[in-house]
This record gives C-alpha cells, sequence and structure tokens, in this order.
C-alpha cells in the first residue's frame, strides 16, 4: 500500500480537477488519478486540419462575475463574452433561444407537475405550449415521451445551461480551461497521474481503506479522503468486498455521435450553437466554432459540429450508419430541410467522434433505484462524491466535496 497524502481525487474531468486544485490550493497533499493520457474528460478541444474544436459544443455557462475572475486569474488570459445565445429553428428560420426557455403568452392549460418532466413543463408553460414547442426538441435529444424523463432531468436543462444574453467562453477552448486546472493543482504541488485507471475499491467496516489503480505505476493507494470524480456506479462494481446485492442496476446511456464538418468558406450561419427540433435532420445541436473563438479557425475556413443524439442499437436511424454516410446525411441536411447552403459538396468530413455512452438518462419512476448505488457508496467513511451534469456543476461539485473533506476532518 502506498500512503498517497492527504487526499486522493478519482478522475480528470472538471470536477477532479476542480477538487484537485481547491484541496492543492487549501495546502493538502493531492493525487489525482486519471486512466486517459489527458485531463479534461468531456471537456477537451481536439485539433485537426489545422483547425482546433472542441468535443461537442461546451459553454462553461458561468453565471457568476467571480467565476469568470476565477478562470480568467487561472489562465492568465481574459475569458471571451460571446453575445450570441444558443438559438432553435422555428418555423424555418434561425431565432434566439433555447426551445425550453420559450414561455407562452399566456398558459390556461396548467398540469400539476407529477415528477414527471411532462407534468414538471406543463405546470409551467402549459400543456399545450409544452407539446407544440418543448416536446420536439427534448424527445428528439433524449430519444423518450416526456411522459418518462424525469422532472429532475427537465428542470436542470433548463437552469443549469441557459445562456440568454450569450455566454463567456475560454479563449483557445474549453480544453484550455482543463489545461490550467492541471498546471493549478501541480504548481501547487499535487501530483496528476495520467494513464492510471482505478481499477477497485477496497473497503472494511463502513470505511474506505484503499484503491487499486493499474497502469504504468499499479498498485493500492491510501488517504484519508478519496474524491469520487468519476462514475460512482463503476466504482461501486469495483468494491471489494462486492457491494450489497441488489444496488447495480441497468441504467440506460443515450449515445452521441459528433460529426465534424469543414468547408472554405468564412461562415454557414451567424450562430454560435443552434437546437433543431426537426426528426429529418440527423443532429439536435450544431456549434459553428469561429462564433466562438475566431482563433480556433484560420480564416477563410470554417469547422462545424453537428451533435447526433440516439442510442447504440440497430433500432436507432442514425447510429448503424457507417461515418461517412452519417456525414453525408449531415451534410445533406444542410441544404434540405434547413436550407442554410445551396450545395453540400463544399463540406468536407473533418472526423467523426461516436460516444456510445455519453450520458446516463433515468426514468421518473426509477430515480430512487438507481440511485441506491451512489447512495451506498456515500455511506462509506472516507470518500465524498463530485459529479456534475455540466462543467461549471462539475467544477461547484468538486470544491463542495473538498470543503466537505475539510468540515469532516475539523
Ligand atoms: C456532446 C456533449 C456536449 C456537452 N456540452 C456541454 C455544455 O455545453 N456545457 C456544459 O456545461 N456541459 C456540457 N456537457 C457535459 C459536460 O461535459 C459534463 O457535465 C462534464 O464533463 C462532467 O464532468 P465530470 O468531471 O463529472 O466527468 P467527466 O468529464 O466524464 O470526467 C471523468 C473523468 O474520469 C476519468 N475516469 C473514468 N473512469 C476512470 C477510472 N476507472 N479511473 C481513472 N479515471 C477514470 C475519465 O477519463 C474522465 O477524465 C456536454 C457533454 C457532452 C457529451
Amino acid at each position: 500500500m502506498a500512503e498517497c497524502g492527504d487526499i486522493v481525487v478519482l478522475g480528470g474531468g472538471p470536477a477532479g480537477l476542480a477538487a484537485a486544485l481547491a484541496a492543492a490550493r487549501d495546502g493538502a497533499t493531492v493525487t489525482l488519478i486519471e486512466s486517459a493520457g489527458h485531463v479534461g474528460g468531456l471537456c477537451r478541444t481536439l485539433s485537426g486540419d489545422g483547425c482546433r474544436f472542441d468535443l461537442g459544443g461546451h459553454i462553461p455557462f458561468i453565471h457568476d462575475v467571480a467565476r469568470v475572475a476565477w478562470a480568467e486569474q487561472l489562465m492568465d488570459s481574459p475569458m471571451r463574452w460571446i453575445d450570441r445565445p444558443v438559438a432553435r429553428v422555428q418555423h424555418g428560420r434561425i431565432v434566439p433561444g433555447r426551445y425550453i426557455d420559450q414561455m407562452p403568452q399566456a398558459p390556461d392549460d396548467r398540469v400539476p407537475d407529477d415528477g414527471t418532466a411532462a407534468g414538471e413543463l406543463g405546470s409551467r408553460i402549459g400543456a399545450g405550449f409544452r407539446d407544440h414547442v418543448v416536446r420536439p426538441y427534448v424527445e428528439k435529444v433524449d430519444g423518450w415521451p416526456l411522459e418518462v424523463i424525469s422532472a429532475d432531468r427537465s428542470r436542470k436543462l433548463r437552469d443549469e445551461q441557459q445562456a440568454p444574453e450569450g455566454f463567456w467562453y475560454p479563449e483557445g477552448g474549453i480544453g484550455a480551461l482543463m489545461d490550467a486546472m492541471a498546471d493549478g493543482i501541480t504548481r501547487h504541488g499535487g501530483d496528476v497521474r495520467l494513464g492510471t485507471p482505478v481499477t477497485a475499491l477496497s473497503h472494511e467496516n463502513g470505511r474506505v481503506t484503499g484503491i487499486t489503480v493499474g497502469g504504468d505505476h499499479p498498485g493500492t493507494l491510501t488517504a484519508p479522503s478519496i474524491i469520487c470524480a468519476i462514475n460512482p456506479v463503476a466504482l461501486v462494481d469495483a468494491a471489494s468486498p462486492p457491494a450489497p446485492h441488489g444496488l447495480l442496476v441497468p441504467i440506460t446511456m443515450r449515445a452521441v455521435t459528433l460529426v465534424y464538418l469543414v468547408a472554405d468558406r468564412e461562415q454557414l450561419t451567424d450562430e454560435a450553437w443552434i437546437q433543431v427540433a426537426d426528426r429529418r435532420v440527423p443532429f439536435s445541436r450544431i456549434a459553428e466554432f469561429r462564433h466562438w473563438d475566431p482563433g480556433l479557425v484560420p480564416d477563410g475556413r470554417t469547422v462545424l459540429c453537428a451533435e447526433v443524439y440516439g442510442d447504440a442499437t440497430e433500432d436507432d436511424p442514425w447510429w448503424p450508419l457507417d461515418d461517412e454516410a452519417l456525414a453525408q446525411a449531415v451534410r445533406d441536411s444542410l441544404v434540405d430541410p434547413l436550407g442554410w447552403a445551396d450545395d453540400a459538396s463544399g463540406f468536407r468530413t473533418l472526423t467523426v467522434i461516436r460516444m456510445p455512452r455519453a450520458y446516463p438518462l433515468v426514468e421518473a419512476h426509477r430515480v430512487d433505484e438507481v440511485t441506491r448505488a451512489p447512495r451506498w457508496l456515500m455511506s462509506l467513511e472516507g470518500i465524498e462524491l463530485a459529479r456534475g451534469g455540466t462543467v461549471m456543476t462539475a467544477i461547484a461539485a468538486g470544491e463542495a466535496a473538498v470543503a466537505g473533506v475539510t468540515a469532516g476532518a475539523r
């Protein structure tokens, strides 16, 4: 067993990076364990064909000035204010604002909030407006009727991902913020171990006793406090001795395929990010990166990322297509039905990235059942959970986990 200082953080996405950074800044001895060869998790900026682009559109959704100052100090560069709200397609036109933010003039058919997204949305905007404006988009993204999706999902979509006036964005892409957090950890004496997968969690008498890791430096690590910023269900699955029977239940995972196209033209649209509810269009959102940061893409060129949501099964309308066929379907849709381009042939495929298990979906009636495993994990002494559904909630969760550890140590 190797003693690893005060805190071991599992996972180097935004939650784990924020936890390790906060702990290192507090003077704790920190080790961050990350299975991949890079930090950032889902928040990465990639490159190809002389262009840079995020792994899917990634607005950090920062809503307070203190957080902007935090990011600027960390990156030693100003955040960019992008005065383009997320847009949507309505009646064949691109208009500002997300579907879920639209409010009727006077809803007269409100329905009770019954724990489903249908009830939650209907209680706010009325059943008619919900069905006409919001339902087609949310159901296209999540693939389930609103009556199955949990109220928590629609509430979070609305509250955590709003950018009604525009948004703050790190110069150089979302990955620049992640890299700056990793640099901050090492500057404050922390140890960031890449290529190091967590393979087991040992526990005894209700307390975590060790974390087993593989990779280049296999072994078992111990520390007074562990912060779990990886999928808690995977960690419960890796418990030794095994976690109590019945905790691990099947969870539906939604797939996202990112289709990147490049064209030798200044721009396709005026928008940073557009939501598309029309089911004839493979993608639900499309980002145009030069509107996020013109430095990401050389002049005279534009890069698009079409986010195709679905299920990684043969029954899905888009997933079974091979990469080039899917990219062609995306290209064609820019011409018809969207009408944004006259000719699809100018858009080359830059890359296609498939994420078969991009995010979990929980049916409204199964929320209690699927949260049993994380709750058991949290019942163990010596471990805190840090997870978030967005970049900023993940960062806040990482910081809160460190505050929890510190409070527990008092
Ligand atoms: C297509 C797409 C678009 C998105 N757009 C936005 C957006 O616009 N705005 C927004 O705020 N959010 C967005 N998100 C969500 C955002 O990316 C996540 O909420 C955020 O990354 C969660 O951070 P995390 O640290 O909890 O998890 P992750 O980013 O998933 O990081 C987890 C880390 O743990 C590591 N790990 C996993 N298992 C192990 C193991 N066994 N051992 C060691 N390490 C392990 C992983 O390699 C990873 O680095 C988007 C997500 C997707 C997929």
